[in-house]
């Protein structure tokens, strides 16, 4: 098979995958799924015109010129409803949220006003038809969609959902997702120590990267470069909508994993894309299982998630926002060229006044792991660049963690 160029590879497994199922979820336990079904208001909100603030409402008529006397006829507290009408030379005390009364069509504030009995108020400023009311309907009108199928469920949304009182809602189902470690030379979390062996981080840190999206994978453990025990391990991880599998996609001859799943029914779509760290990525389908051969390299295997893996769980999640936001940043050091793959260099971000600023988080071996766990981003070098010069800006893919700052500035 050919060496797909990154966009390509991408396209083809976003084409294999598509959204799963729907079920239903509580509200409480709603936070970062997608909906799957439009939501309506099922009433006006305001319900009717309300005051925007603590003070009084007047006829607008009353108050065209300033100083005026208006004398109170009652109290309007949010959660009453007024008894009478306002009429010329009246007004209403009236609180934030409650409903302007019949015959007022101005409330003014409070601060702009002076007590001279208990029954007279005298306005000190002018106000117009409108001022400080919120009409009904101003926040959603009954019957309007508020929310579109397909949104992600985020605090503001949850917050939408349970002012029109939809306790329970459609959701996408997660992809049940499984992850397998192949390799004789690595050791388990409770093996002993074994100077001769490899400690399988990949497993942990696949996992890592498929709960931080929601979803809380399966561990199947290590297969040894076995082909009876690899199809074994393999046969289990296809009964999961995505299969992960580390290691063993490579050309050596105990490179067991696309054989076996082609004799296990996986049909192959690409194997080898042109990127590094991740040259090795294999991508095949069943009938109800996507299978990702991820290289073993502990950086290729989380790159190759983040570009193809992440985005195909998301889709199949319903999400319609696939892909890692992007930042332009100033590159403070020059990359070399290295023509023909696009290249993913760690880097971590800092700022000054002009913007972000990417720095490179050090060896960009494919097995310094190290090296990725201080990045705050992947910068995208593309396969067509001659090499990068200290000052360029370029394009940087946010990590997980770069979604946070060490300071903020309000400008106040
Ligand atoms: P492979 O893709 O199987 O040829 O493995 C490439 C490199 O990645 C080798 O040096 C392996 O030891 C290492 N490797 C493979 N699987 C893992 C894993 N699960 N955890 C850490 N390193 C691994
Ligand atoms: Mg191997």
């Amino acid at each position: 098979m050919e060496n797909l160029h990154a966009s390509e590879a991408l396209r083809v497994v976003l084409e294999s995958v598509s959204i799963l199922g729907v079920e239903t979820v509580d509200l409480k336990r709603s936070l970062g799924r997608v909906l799957a079904e439009s939501i309506s208001s099922n009433r006006d909100l305001p319900p009717y015109d309300v005051s925007m603030m603590d003070g009084f409402a007047v006829r607008s008529g009353d108050v065209v010129s300033a100083p005026t006397q208006l004398v109170i006829i009652e109290d309007i507290k949010a959660g009453d409803m007024p008894t009478k009408i306002v009429r010329t030379g009246q007004c209403a005390r009236i609180m934030t949220g409650a409903p302007i009364p019949q015959g007022a069509d101005a409330v003014i504030p409070v601060e702009e006003t002076h007590g001279l009995s208990a029954e007279i108020v005298q306005i000190d400023k002018t106000a117009k038809s409108g001022n400080y009311i919120r009409p009904q309907g101003d926040s959603m009108k009954n019957g309007e969609v508020v929310l579109q199928a397909g949104t992600e469920i985020t605090p503001g949304v949850i917050g939408v959902l349970a002012t029109v009182k939809v306790a329970v809602l459609s959701v996408y189902r997660r992809p049940r997702v499984a992850i397998l470690s192949t390799g004789n030379e690595l050791e388990g979390m409770s093996d002993p120590v074994d100077p001769n062996k490899i400690p399988n981080s990949n497993s942990y840190a696949l996992m890592a990267q498929v709960q931080a999206l929601g979803i809380e994978p399966v561990l199947l453990g290590i297969a040894r470069d076995d082909p009876i025990e690899l199809e074994e391990f393999l046969r289990r991880g296809l009964e999961y909508d995505v299969l992960l599998v580390s290691g063993g996609t490579s050309v050596g001859v105990h490179d067991y994993v696309r054989p076996t799943t082609a004799r296990l029914g996986v049909q192959m779509k690409f194997w080898r894309v042109a990127i590094r760290p991740g040259h090795p990525l294999a991508f095949g389908i069943t009938n109800t299982s996507s299978v990702f051969g991820l290289p073993g390299n502990p950086v290729s295997s989380m790159v190759c998630f983040e570009e193809f893996v992440l985005p195909a769980l998301r889709r199949m999640m319903g999400n319609q926002r696939l892909y890692r936001r992007t930042v332009t940043a100033r590159l403070t050091h020059p990359v070399r060229f290295n023509p023909g793959r696009t290249e993913f260099i760690r880097i971590y971000l800092t700022r000054d006044a002009a913007g972000y600023i990417a720095t490179s988080t050090g060896s960009q071996s494919s097995g310094a792991l190290l090296s990725m766990a201080k990045a705050d981003g992947l910068l995208v070098v593309p396969s067509d660049s001659t090499g990068l010069a200290e000052g360029e800006q370029v394009t940087v893919q946010l990590l997980d963690g770069a979604a946070f700052q060490d300071a903020i500035e309000f400008r106040e």
